[in-house]
């Protein structure tokens, strides 16, 4: 996607069990003197596209008086873990060995960029059971409702503005008490609190973990166990890179309990029909990862298809397919190969510009020039098909068409989106929390049923400044995705919400707009 849409993180979790329950093989002969702090820095790298902003570990080591202990820092996983530095990267390893971790990466949604703000959370206690660390990933829609409850109840006081502290609060309260409670029991009581997106990440200083899916499923969680090795990502190409082959999804409303060094699974909710967030196929999930068993890869190169098989648009001499890297590039291929035009590669992102260089750009083109290069040699002339993923608030991609047509000297551009427009909110996680920020709303009318109309597609090509566009329809995207249509959250698409607080928002959202005010919905 040309824009910077992110996400609420990604979380993972490694647990060496006492007693083997698979076939061992290489994954769990990577671990020796049953230490699995080596194996984390990778698995966070395969998810960092979740996040990039800071990264964390908190590992559990009965031998050490620190028996769990949490390092996390600002930054990529490398720079956090100090990976160009190979002495600080051992010494990291080693100072946090321990037969249990979990990690996380993070983008910042709400919060600030400072380590108090970074995952995993540790509280500290002289109990056991109630001195735990936690991850999360997702993003709580009744937030404000939770703060707004304990504020006015228990007398507590915030010192950090995030959905993470809710749910630091939220455990320690339901850990008090003078003997260990049942941990699916505590996950029960909070999912009959919690409203939204939550993958939680836990383990107490008695060597308890849980992995938990929250029953809506929104998010993804994957896991693994071979041998002694038990192994949990928020993606499924993280564990496949480890050398694990029988990765399965953790089911929405179940936890993997591992007590006394044994795991098993364990149901905290009811099972109800799930609503995974289809752009996790679309956009945020790595391509080399499985979301309930359907590949990204098909579902974008299904997308692909689908918009080839729509084109309206006659195949003529110097026509290119050209995506808009890299997430659109399995749309692009597929679409290119059914259309007989060339795929090529017209715009070349720099992979090394950082975020903070392209964001102290004082204009969106420059930010864009910065981000990429559009190849003359190849552009020129042409009648250009650019297959863009997504288009949440077109900023940028109009900054890259102009590009396109300026520098590329692009004769036609015609954009064709392989997800269909976003007009809506987010509240579970996406950080696209209002009406206003979005660029299709204005186009759509209450008779909107997720299949735009002609006119709607040229005033939209207008204000891009392209010669068409056409989207993927909404009730395309189950059959695209491998999945039950009704078992994916398709809010920011049809208005519609999976839960009873996203449906309050959006009601709230559009209060808003009315009236012209911005901010986050949910603040
Ligand atoms: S509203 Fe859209 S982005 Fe948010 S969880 Fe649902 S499908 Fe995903």
């Amino acid at each position: 996607m040309s824009e910077d849409i992110h996400h609420e993180c990604g979380v993972a979790a490694l647990y060496w069990l006492d007693k083997p329950v698979g076939k061992g093989g290489r994954v769990s002969g990577q671990v020796s003197n049953r230490d699995v702090t080596p194996l984390i820095p990778a698995i966070l790298l395969d998810i960092q596209n979740r996040g990039q902003l800071a990264a964390g570990i908190t590992s559990y080591n009965p031998e050490r008086a620190q028996i769990l202990d949490t390092y996390k820092e600002i930054g990529t996983v490398s720079e956090a873990f100090r990976m160009s530095h190979p002495g600080k990267y051992a010494a990291i390893i080693k100072e946090y060995g321990g037969r249990a971790i979990i990690g996380h990466t993070r983008y910042a949604t709400c919060g600030q960029d400072d380590t108090r703000h970074a995952q995993p959370f540790e509280r500290h206690h002289g109990r056991l059971w109630k001195w735990f660390a936690f991850a999360f990933n997702g993003n709580l829609a009744n937030y404000t409702q939770l703060r707004d409850q304990l504020l006015a109840k228990r007398h507590y006081h915030f010192t950090l503005d995030t959905d993470t502290e809710i749910i630091m609060h939220a455990l320690s309260y339901r850990l008090r008490g003078d003997s260990p409670p049942d941990l699916r029991k505590v996950m029960a009581s909070l999912a009959r609190s919690f409203d939204g997106a939550y993958n939680i990440v836990f383990q107490d200083a008695m060597g308890r973990m849980m992995i938990a899916r929250d029953p809506l499923g929104l998010r993804p969680m994957s896991w693994a166990v071979q041998g002694k090795l038990l192994a949990a990502a928020s993606e499924s190409v993280a564990l496949a890179n480890m050398g694990f082959t029988n990765i399965q999804s953790l089911e929405p409303g179940t936890m993997i309990l591992v007590e006394e060094g044994e795991m098993r699974i364990e149901r905290f909710a009811k099972a109800r029909t799930p609503a995974r967030c289809f752009f996790e196929w679309v956009y945020f999930a790595n391509v080399g990862s499985s979301i309930d068993e359907a590949g990204v890869y098909t579902a974008r190169a299904n997308s692909g298809r689908l918009l080839a098989a729509m084109e309206d648009q006659g195949v003529q001499n110097n026509s290119v397919v050209v995506p808009v890297p890299d997430t659109a590039k399995a749309a692009a291929d597929a679409y290119s190969f059914a259309m007989g035009i060339p795929c090529v590669e017209g715009l070349i992102r720099n992979r090394y510009v950082g975020r903070t260089f392209i964001n102290s750009g004082s204009t969106r083109h420059r930010s864009v020039r910065s981000k990429y290069t559009p190849l003359r040699s190849v552009l020129n002339k042409q009648r250009v098909f650019l297959i863009e993923d997504s288009i949440v608030r077109s900023t940028t991609l109009r900054a890259l068409v102009h590009q396109v047509r300026k520098r590329g000297g692009a004769r036609e551009i015609h954009v064709r989106v392989a997800c269909p427009p976003i007009i809506s909110p987010c509240f579970y996680g996406i950080d696209m929390s209002t009406l206003g920020e979005l660029f299709a709303p204005p186009y759509f009318g209450r008779n909107y049923k997720g299949a735009p109309d002609q006119d709607a597609l040229d005033k939209m090509a207008a204000e891009l400044g392209v010669d068409s566009l056409r989207y993927l329809p909404a009730p395309d995207l189950g059959p695209c995705l491998g999945v039950d249509p009704d078992s994916i959250c398709t809010g920011c698409v049809t208005g519609k919400y999976p839960s009873e607080c996203g449906r309050y928002l959006i009601r709230q959202a559009k209060k808003n707009y009315r009236a012209g005010r911005t901010g986050r919905t949910y603040e």
